[in-house]
C-alpha cells in the first residue's frame, strides 16, 4: 500500500464523509452494478442491516476509513451487491483493494476472538491498539497474519511450474507455503519446494511480499535457481510439475497475485537478455 493510507486507531470526532467496507459473510457491500465497471464500496446510510460491530481502519486520502461486519442474514441490498474479494480485483483501485482485504480481516478477527482462547471469557477491546484482552487472565489477542513463502525457480531458459492437485483445470502456478514456527523465510523456501518436487537450490533472493487477504496471509516472494536434483512431486500435493520456456507457457495465474509478478518480471527479464543480446551484435 502507498503513502495514500494512513492507519489509524482511534476514529475522529467530527463525523463526516468517510469510507465503509461492510462485509456479509467476508463478502463486500458494494453499490451499483455487480456486474459493471469501477464500484466504489457502499456508504453508511446504504447497508441493507445495522452492523454487528465496526472497526476504525485509518485514513484514505484524508477519508475516515471503516470496516463493518454485518449479520449473516443482512437483506440483499437495493441497487448493490456483495462481492468477494476476489472478483474484485481490478474493479477498485487497487489501494481500495489493498484496503478491502485490510478491512475484510480485521473484522474476521474481531469477529473470532469475542472470546479469550485461553479461558473463554469474554474480551475487551484494549484502547489505542488493534488488540483485545482477556479481563481474567490478561491474555492478548492481535489480528493474526500468516506468512507462506513463494519461489519463482529459474533453470537455464526455463521456470518450474506445478499444478496443484486441487488447482482448476489446466491452471499451473508456482512452488507456494506455509512458513513453519521456527524456521527463517529461506527455509521455509528450501524445505517447500524440497517436499513439494524433491529438488535442491542456489541463490534464494527476496523479491516482493503482498497481502493476501484469503483468510489472513501475507506472501512473501522470492527467485532462486535450480541447483541439484529431478523433478520427483509428491503426488498428494502436486499433480503435475514441469520447467517451462517463455514461448510454451501453460495457463498462469491471474495478475492479482504475487505470482504472476514473479512470472511477468521473469519475462520481462528474458525479453531484456534477448534484446541485449541481440544489440550486441
Ligand atoms: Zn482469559
Amino acid at each position: 500500500m502507498d503513502q495514500r493510507f494512513q492507519p489509524g486507531i482511534d476514529p475522529p470526532s467530527e463525523s463526516g464523509d468517510s469510507l465503509w467496507f461492510a462485509f456479509r459473510r467476508g463478502d463486500l457491500l458494494v453499490a451499483g452494478d455487480s456486474a459493471n465497471g469501477h464500484l466504489p464500496p457502499a456508504t453508511a446510510p446504504d447497508f441493507p442491516a445495522d452492523p454487528v460491530r465496526r472497526q476504525f481502519l485509518g485514513w484514505l486520502d484524508g477519508t475516515p476509513c471503516w470496516s463493518a461486519e454485518l449479520p449473516d442474514d443482512a437483506p440483499d441490498p437495493e441497487g448493490g451487491a456483495y462481492v468477494g474479494l476476489r472478483d474484485l480485483w481490478g474493479r477498485l483501485d487497487d489501494v481500495t483493494w489493498v484496503l478491502a482485504g485490510r478491512a475484510a480481516q480485521i473484522v474476521a478477527w474481531e469477529r473470532d476472538h469475542q472470546f479469550c482462547g485461553r479461558c473463554g471469557r469474554p474480551t475487551d477491546p484494549v484502547a489505542g491498539e488493534r488488540a483485545r484482552r482477556c479481563p481474567d487472565c490478561h491474555l492478548l489477542s492481535y489480528p493474526r497474519i500468516s506468512p507462506a513463502v513463494i519461489t519463482l525457480i529459474e533453470r537455464d531458459n526455463t521456470i518450474l511450474l506445478a499444478r496443484g492437485v486441487a488447482f482448476p483445470a489446466g491452471r499451473y502456478g508456482i512452488i507456494a507455503g506455509f512458513v513453519e514456527p521456527g524456521e527463517t523465510f529461506e527455509e521455509a523456501v528450501h524445505r517447500e519446494v524440497k517436499e513439494e518436487v524433491g529438488i535442491e537450490l542456489a541463490e534464494v533472493r527476496y523479491f516482493a511480499s503482498q497481502p493476501w487477504p484469503f483468510p489472513h496471509g501475507i506472501m512473501v516472494g522470492f527467485t532462486a535457481r535450480w541447483a541439484a536434483g529431478e523433478l520427483a512431486p509428491d503426488p498428494s500435493e502436486i499433480a503435475d510439475a514441469g520447467w517451462f520456456a517463455i514461448d510454451s507457457l501453460p495457463n498462469i495465474p491471474p495478475k492479482l497475485s504475487i505470482a504472476r509478478r514473479l512470472i511477468d518480471d521473469w519475462a520481462k527479464r528474458r525479453h531484456e537478455t534477448t534484446l541485449s543480446d541481440d544489440a550486441s551484435w
